[in-house]
């Protein structure tokens, strides 16, 4: 399969890996493909550049919009891996079910970003740590006040070489528990990465950064009391006995990562639950001396470890402020696989060529 490739004209330089930290850069090209009244067609491939809009854009006013992240990896031996990619796109068209907006062809979508990741080879960084981050994402645009459904949509993926998530690296973060501001409640978006669902945590971002906490631990929006995620991560309790993770209800974002965690996990021979885990459990089992590790997962840190956990009046130390033992295995085992260090057993890696 061919599709249209307008080049770009003066290519950038490629930014110092020491220098890239997170979504700056992007590289020379991009794809774009419409739907209005035809459907979903002429994807392309252009070079990177902004969009004309008309300021009655429908995504602008009422925020109909969708969006994924994956990454390309390169190998040891010069190769390039995608991670899971189906995965993004069957996703993808979970979240378009739940805004209105016209579901896309998966097949379609991965071929056309393997097109797109191989003109773009070069820009996949080789340095530790390093990827090619991609971003896609679909917005309404029909010029229309008014609220319903737009017919018109734009597709659209961007590529940005990244460096590691957090500038300090896999050094344990601080997490402040939420209870008053929530993210989503059952029965609206939180299983979609839509737009509104970023919007509605930035406060509570905020307030947490004012009190020293990188990270905010969202619980459910009814009862206040179980625990659901992170920011943009999804969380994972190790005790003594299982490792916990909440289940998916409805309002958390159904992570690639954590599902890779689950699978690897097991793999391992560890026991786990996906269920519901109550704020309160956590405290008491920590004073039972039963929690031995936190840690965040998701494509942008991977895997993150917790320190601390904050909430109201109450804070504890996890495992005496350290990454723990099984934290650090998941991470190696994981990043291994995607960077191609190490064999994959689970087939979950994709040459791009
Ligand atoms: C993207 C995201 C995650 C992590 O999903 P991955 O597929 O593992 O990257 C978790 N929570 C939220 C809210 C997210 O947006």
């Amino acid at each position: 399969m061919a599709i249209e490739i307008e080049r770009c004209k003066n290519p950038k330089a490629k930014p110092d890996a020491a220098t890239l930290g997170f979504g700056r850069y992007f590289t020379d090209h991009m794809l774009v493909m419409e739907h209005d009244e035809d459907g979903w067609h002429d994807a392309k491939i252009v070079p990177y550049g902004p969009f004309a809009m008309e300021p009655s854009s429908m995504v602008i006013h009422y925020g109909q919009s969708v969006f994924e992240g994956m990454k390309a990896y390169r190998t040891p031996e010069g190769k390039i891996n995608l991670f899971r990619p189906e995965e993004n796109f069957k996703r993808i068209n979970l979240s378009c079910e739940r805004l209105c907006i016209p579901k896309v062809d998966e097949k379609y979508l991965l071929e056309t970003l393997i097109e797109l990741v191989s003109l773009e080879k070069d820009w996949v960084p080789d340095a530790p740590d390093t990827s090619l981050y991609i971003r896609p994402f679909i917005f309404a645009n029909d010029p229309f006040i008014g609220v319903k459904a737009s017919t018109r949509y734009i597709y659209c993926v961007i590529l940005s070489p990244v460096g590691a998530y957090y500038a300090e690296g896999l050094k344990p973060v601080k997490i402040y528990v939420e209870d008053e501001y929530v993210r989503a409640v059952k029965g609206g978006m939180g299983f979609t990465k839509t737009a509104g669902n970023y919007a509605a945590s930035l406060l509570a971002g905020e307030i947490a950064h004012q009190k020293g906490y990188s990270q905010v631990l969202w619980l459910d929006g009814i009862t206040h009391k179980n625990v659901e995620e992170v920011g943009s991560m999804n969380i994972f309790f190790k005790f003594k006995d299982e490792l916990v993770t909440p289940a998916l209800n409805g309002s958390i974002l159904g992570g690639i990562t954590r599902k890779s965690i689950v699978e690897l996990a097991r793999h391992m021979g560890l026991t786990v639950n996906e269920r519901t885990l109550p704020i309160e459990e956590v405290f008491e089992r920590h004073a039972k001396g039963e929690l031995e590790e936190v840690f965040g997962s998701g494509t942008a840190a991977v895997v993150s470890p917790v320190s601390e956990l904050k909430m109201n009046d109450r804070a504890i130390t996890i495992n005496n402020g350290e990454m723990g033992e099984l934290t650090g295995k998941l991470y190696d085992t994981l990043t291994g696989i995607q960077w191609g260090k190490i064999e994959d057993p689970f087939g979950w890696t994709m040459e791009v060529k």
